[in-house]
C-alpha cells in the first residue's frame, strides 16, 4: 500500500485542503514552493502511464480542483501543476497526483 492511500485510508495524517468523491488535496510535507498542494484520485491509479480512457473524467476533474485551489489557495500571480510519471520523470510514489505549486516564479527547463 502507498503512503498516499495511507492518508485517503486516514491511517496516517495529512493537511488536507480539499477533499470530494473523487480525490483529494494535502499539502506536500516537502513543499517546494510557497503553496505547494497534491491533488490525488480516491482511485488507485499507479502513474498517469496506467491510467486508462475511463479515468478521462477523472484526469480532467483533477485539473480542475487544481484550478479551482489556486483560487482559493490566493497564488493569483501564476501557478504550476506537475504530474511526475515514471523513474525519469522523478515520480517517487506509484499513486497518480499532480502537483500544484505556487507562490514564487518558478524556473523553466525543470531539472
Ligand atoms: P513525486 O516525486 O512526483 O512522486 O511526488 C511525491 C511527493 O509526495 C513529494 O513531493 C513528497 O514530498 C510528497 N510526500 C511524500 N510523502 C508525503 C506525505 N506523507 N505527506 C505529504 N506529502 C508527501
Amino acid at each position: 500500500m502507498t503512503i498516499f492511500q495511507k492518508i485517503i485510508d486516514r491511517q496516517i495524517p495529512a493537511d488536507i485542503v480539499f477533499e470530494d468523491d473523487q480525490c483529494l488535496a494535502f499539502r506536500d510535507i516537502h513543499p517546494q514552493a510557497p503553496t505547494h498542494v497534491l491533488i490525488i484520485p480516491r482511485k488507485a491509479i499507479p502513474s498517469l502511464a496506467q491510467a486508462t480512457d475511463e479515468d478521462r473524467t477523472l484526469l480532467g476533474h483533477l485539473l480542475l480542483v487544481a484550478r479551482t485551489l489556486a483560487v482559493e489557495l490566493q497564488i493569483p500571480n501564476g501557478y504550476r501543476t506537475v504530474i511526475n510519471c515514471g523513474p525519469d520523470g522523478g515520480q517517487s510514489v506509484d499513486h497518480l497526483h499532480v502537483h500544484l505549486l505556487g507562490g514564487r516564479s518558478l524556473g523553466w527547463p525543470p531539472g
